[in-house]
C-alpha cells in the first residue's frame, strides 16, 4: 500500500477496503481517496469521471458487500463534517456520523429521527436507501438533498419529492452512478421535548404506551437503542453478530394476486391455520416479513456451520464470524434465497449494495 498526500486529500494505493466496512470483508481498491470538504469530494469525483475511472463512494461501509477481488478504480471515502441546527432545521454534511446527529437532535428537543438511533453509517447515505426503523424513515423529515450531479457536472439541490423515496429505495439507489450526496437537510418538529407519535407497536409496548402516543425524546431513543442492541443491530466490535450490514434482505412487497398464491403456499406447507405477516404496502400491494420467511424455511438464528452465519440474535442479519470471505457470505445468502424460494415461491432481494459481486 502506497500513501500520498495531495494538499489535505489523503490518497492510498492498493488500499484494503475490508476495514472500512462493517462486514470487514472485501479486497483492496486500486486507489482510496479520503475527502474532508465538499470541494475535495467534487474534485475527486471530477478527476475520476474525466479519465473514466470507476468510482465507489464509501460512507461508513455499513451497507456494502465488496467482492474478495476488491474494486478496480477509485474508492472515495466521504469524511466531511458539519452539523447545523437552526430552529427546527437541521443540515448535515454527508460524512457526519448519523448516530451522533440523532443524539444531537434529541438533546436539542427536536422530534422526527429519534427512532432512527443506532443505525450505523453516514448522514449522506441515509437518503440512498431511505433508511428506516421502528416506524420512522428519513423520507418523512428530509426536505432537500444537496448533491453533485455527475451527469451535468454541477451541484444541485433536490427536493424530497425529486428524491423519489420509497421503502428502502430512492432515486439515488435507482441511479447509483449519477449523484454524490454532499449535504442533507431535515425539518424536525418541536413537540415540547416529546417524540413523534410512536408508530411501531414493539416500541410502544416496550415504553408501556399505545401506538400513536408521544413519549419524552430521550426515552424513545434509549428504548430503540436497547431493542436494537438485543437484536445485534447496534455496532459492537466485540460482537460478531454485528459484523453485518443489518438486514441482509428487504421485506418482499407482493401484488395482492401474488400474495394470495403465497398465502396458499404457506398453508400448504405450514398447515391450514398458518398466517404469514401481512402489512398494507400501497394500492394493491402487501408487504410480508423476510425474517419470517427465512425462519419458516428452516434458517433459524445462528444457522450455518462456516465462518459466515445467520446472526444468533436476528434471522435477517447475515454475519461474518471473524474469518469469512465475501464468497462465504454470498454462499450463505444464496442458500437462504434458494431455500425461501423453494419453500414459499418468494425471491428475496438483498438490501446492501453489492460491489463487483451478486447473488
Ligand atoms: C448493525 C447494522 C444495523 C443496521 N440497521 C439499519 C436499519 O435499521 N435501517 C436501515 O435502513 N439500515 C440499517 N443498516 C444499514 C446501513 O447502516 C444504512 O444503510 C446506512 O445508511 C449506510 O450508511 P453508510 O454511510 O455506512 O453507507 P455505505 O455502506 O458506505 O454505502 C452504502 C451505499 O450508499 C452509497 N453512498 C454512501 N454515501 C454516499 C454519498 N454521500 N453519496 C452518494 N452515495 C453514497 C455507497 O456508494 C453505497 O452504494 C444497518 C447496518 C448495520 C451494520
Amino acid at each position: 500500500m502506497v500513501s500520498r498526500s495531495l494538499g489535505r486529500v489523503q490518497e492510498l494505493h492498493d488500499a484494503p477496503l475490508a476495514p472500512l466496512t462493517t462486514f470487514r470483508l472485501g479486497g483492496p481498491a486500486t486507489r482510496l481517496v479520503t475527502a474532508t470538504t465538499d470541494a475535495e469530494v467534487i474534485a475527486a469525483v471530477r478527476a475520476a469521471d474525466a479519465d473514466g475511472t470507476p468510482l465507489l463512494i464509501v460512507g461508513g461501509g455499513s451497507n456494502l458487500v465488496i467482492g474478495d477481488k476488491g474494486f478496480e478504480g477509485t474508492a472515495l471515502r466521504i469524511a466531511t463534517r458539519g452539523c447545523e441546527l437552526a430552529g427546527t432545521r437541521l443540515e448535515l454534511a454527508a460524512g457526519e456520523t448519523w448516530t451522533d446527529a440523532v443524539a444531537r437532535t434529541v438533546e436539542a428537543g427536536l422530534a422526527g429521527v429519534e427512532c432512527l438511533a443506532g443505525i450505523p453509517g453516514s448522514a449522506g447515505a441515509t437518503p440512498i436507501q431511505n433508511v428506516g426503523a421502528y416506524g420512522q424513515e428519513v423520507a418523512t423529515t428530509i426536505t432537500e438533498v444537496i448533491a453533485y450531479d455527475r451527469r451535468e457536472g454541477e451541484t444541485v439541490t433536490l427536493t424530497a419529492g425529486e428524491c423519489a423515496f420509497s421503502y428502502r429505495h430512492s432515486r439515488f439507489k435507482a441511479d447509483p452512478e449519477r449523484f454524490v450526496v454532499l449535504r442533507v437537510r431535515f425539518e424536525l418538529e418541536d413537540a415540547d421535548g416529546l417524540s413523534a407519535p410512536l408508530k411501531y407497536a414493539e416500541t410502544a409496548r416496550a415504553l408501556g404506551v399505545e401506538p400513536g402516543d408521544r413519549v419524552p425524546l430521550a426515552e424513545a431513543r434509549e428504548t430503540v437503542l436497547k431493542l436494537r442492541a438485543g437484536k445485534g443491530m447496534v455496532l459492537d466490535p466485540q460482537d460478531h453478530d454485528t459484523w453485518s450490514a443489518g438486514s441482509f434482505f428487504t421485506n418482499p412487497i407482493l401484488t395482492d394476486a401474488d400474495f394470495a398464491v403465497f398465502h396458499a403456499r404457506v398453508r400448504e406447507r405450514l398447515g391450514d391455520g398458518a398466517e404469514p405477516p401481512a402489512y398494507p404496502a400501497g394500492e394493491g400491494h402487501t408487504k410480508t416479513s423476510a425474517a419470517w420467511l427465512i425462519d419458516k424455511a428452516g434458517f433459524t438464528k445462528g444457522y450455518g456451520g462456516g465462518p459466515a452465519r445467520i446472526s444468533t440474535k436476528h434471522t435477517l442479519a447475515l454475519t461474518n464470524r471473524g474469518s469469512a470471505t465475501t464468497e462465504d457470505l454470498l454462499a450463505l445468502a444464496r442458500e437462504v434465497v434458494a431455500g425461501v424460494r423453494e419453500a414459499f415461491g418468494v425471491t428475496l432481494v438483498n438490501e446492501p449494495v453489492m460491489v463487483g459481486v451478486g447473488l
